[in-house]
């Protein structure tokens, strides 16, 4: 059975173990039986920490290249890789998002919200009401709709990411139809009109990756039922590991998932353009 990990990160990003290389996760993504990996490491508006692309040198940052190319080396056979980019709050800096979409050196590139305009990562905010958490998802929902239509990137990674923030400080809020259903099918279109794919983040899936995973997908899966009911059809799975352990975690089972809830296809990309690999 085919299977592609599409949200992996190495040591490049700040949040991800230093023993994280790229050709290590590679070679822990093929024990977990996954043949196609695409490493996305941090680009962040706005988190200095994060690689930096621009907004006047639009070079492939050097740590990235060597990793890389280390990994195309060393890598086991067996299994191929793919390089792209998990860029936060693209809509931060539109025009600067564009030129790093342009770049040659990228297959994919990953749209994502890690936070609100003005705030801080919903890693770092404090959490005190529901109503509080609600009032912050339309917020985030208003800025994913605002991203959806910018033309930065290929696929939108974990949508409702917040959720484990809020649950961990104790409030169960999480983006279900019922009380989001105009803003989820208002993202859901925009991503659809656009030729955007949606990602299905298994980092809290699946035991042995994360410690105390939430056992749930980012989106949910009345989210991902939700697109396929529009006319969604374009779907990546990632594990979003930062470390050796967690390489690949969930993907099988968001493989299975997928094919569950109706998926045929799985999407990989080659130089932004989505190939459709069959849901055996
Ligand atoms: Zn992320
Ligand atoms: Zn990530």
């Amino acid at each position: 059975m085919f299977l592609a990990d599409y949200h992996v990160h190495s040591c490049c990003s700040f949040d991800a173990d230093n023993k994280a290389r790229m050709s290590e996760m590679a070679k822990a993504e093929l024990k977990r039986g996954i043949t196609e990996v695409c490493f996305t490491d941090h680009c962040d508006f706005g988190v200095p920490e994060t690689l930096q692309i621009g907004p006047n040198n639009f070079q492939l940052p050097r740590s990235q290249a060597h990793q890389f190319i280390d990994a195309m080396e060393r890598a086991p056979d067996g299994i191929e890789v793919r390089l792209g980019l998990e860029l936060g709050q693209p809509h931060h800096d539109v025009p600067r998002a564009k030129r790093i979409y342009a770049m040659p050196e990228y297959d994919f590139i990953l749209g994502s919200l890690h936070n609100l305009r003005g705030e801080k990562d919903f890693y770092y905010l404090k959490y005190e009401s529901l109503e509080q958490c609600y009032e912050l998802y339309e917020r985030y929902l208003d800025e994913l709709i605002e991203l959806a239509s910018v033309p930065c990137f290929d696929v939108m990674a974990h949508i409702g990411y917040c959720l484990r923030y809020m649950h961990k400080q104790g409030f169960e809020a999480s983006i279900t139809m019922e009380r989001f259903g105009d803003r989820v099918d208002a993202l859901l279109r925009a991503l659809i009109e656009n030729g955007r794919g949606m990602e299905l983040n298994c980092a809290d899936l699946a035991p042995g990756g994360r410690a105390e995973p939430l056992l749930t997908t980012f989106p949910s899966v009345e989210i991902l039922r939700r697109y396929r009911e529009l006319g969604g059809d374009i779907v990546t799975v990632g594990s979003d590991a930062h470390n050796v352990k967690a390489a690949g975690s969930g993907v099988a089972e968001g493989f299975e998932l997928l094919r569950e809830n109706g998926f045929r296809y799985v999407a990989t990309y080659r130089r932004h353009k989505a190939e459709f690999k069959r849901l055996a």
